[in-house]
């Protein structure tokens, strides 16, 4: 089975996959697969931009999300009469005649994948670039796929790419995703260690969280900023050391990244 490996740590939100995705798709039909996709409104090759954390300790993320051609798809129980359907290759399809309206079919998808088209009364989303791949086209299929000239994108076997560390977006949805990715943000607790006494910032504190998920070490660098990255959510106390001085905080991830701002080490 072919699937798509996303490497975030690549992607720069350039946004080229999804014009590609609506260079192929936009005023052209490809039936039996999709009708046009509208000019607006739908992005069947979504870019989430993901902004994590407070001023000045902010990421960004960009994440391209298209549907997911999930093995335990909740589209194709919504569907009536097989209006959603897995080809052999295992990208989900929705038949546009079949699923004219069905409003379910849109409303079952965690990812919010699927689009509405009024004009048409149907439910429509990435298939793949199925088309091409009927064709026996295998060096512009999928276009999001080739248009990345970042090589964020990887397509092919499943088996061939090199998925070592790679993660299902959301499997807390349950629906088994086949698209997988690198680089899916983790939590982050960041800050700037000042010496209020001395109005400098303190470069080389020792900075350490400890939780039941683990202990995580940095160092403040030469502004006094320290991150300590790529952690699981929980409660942390992080303590700060410098030169016999040690303060210590209790933070929590489990909602969000935490951004502490100025800290006063003194
Ligand atoms: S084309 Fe590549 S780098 Fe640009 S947004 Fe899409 S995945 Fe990211
Ligand atoms: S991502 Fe949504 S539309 Fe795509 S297969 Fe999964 S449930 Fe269906």
């Amino acid at each position: 089975m072919k699937t798509l490996l996303i490497d975030l740590n690549k992607c720069t939100g350039c946004y080229a996959c999804q014009v590609g995705c609506k260079d192929e798709h936009c005023e052209q039909s490809w039936m039996p697969y999709a009708e046009a996709q509208p000019e607006t409104g739908q992005f069947w090759m979504r870019v989430d931009e993901q902004e994590r954390g407070k001023r000045p300790h902010v990421k960004v993320t960009y994440v391209p999300t298209p549907c997911q051609h999930c093995a335990d798809a909740p589209c194709m129980k919504a569907a009536k009469d097989g209006a959603v359907y897995r080809r052999e290759d295992g990208l989900v399809i929705v038949d546009p005649k079949k699923a004219k309206g069905q409003k379910a079919i849109k409303e079952a998808c965690p990812y919010g994948a699927v689009y509405w088209n009024d004009l048409l009364d149907i439910p429509q989303k990435c298939t793949g670039c199925a088309h091409l791949i009927d064709e026996g086209d295998t060096i512009t299929v999928p276009r999001c796929y080739d248009n990345c000239v970042h090589g964020a994108i990887s397509w092919g076997e499943e088996s061939d790419l090199d998925l070592e560390g790679a993660e299902r977006l959301h499997p807390e949805y349950g629906t088994t995703p086949r698209i997988w990715y690198k680089g899916l943000p983790k939590r982050f607790i960041a800050g700037r260690v000042y010496d209020p006494i001395e109005k400098e910032v303190v470069v080389g504190a020792t900075v350490t969280a400890t939780g039941e998920a683990g202990t995580f070490t940095a160092q403040t660098n030469w502004i006094g900023d320290f991150w300590l990255r790529d952690m699981p959510e929980g409660d942390w106390e992080v303590t700060i050391e410098s030169a016999g001085k040690k303060k210590s905080i209790k933070v929590s991830t489990t909602e969000e990244d935490v951004g502490l701002g100025d800290v006063p080490l003194s």
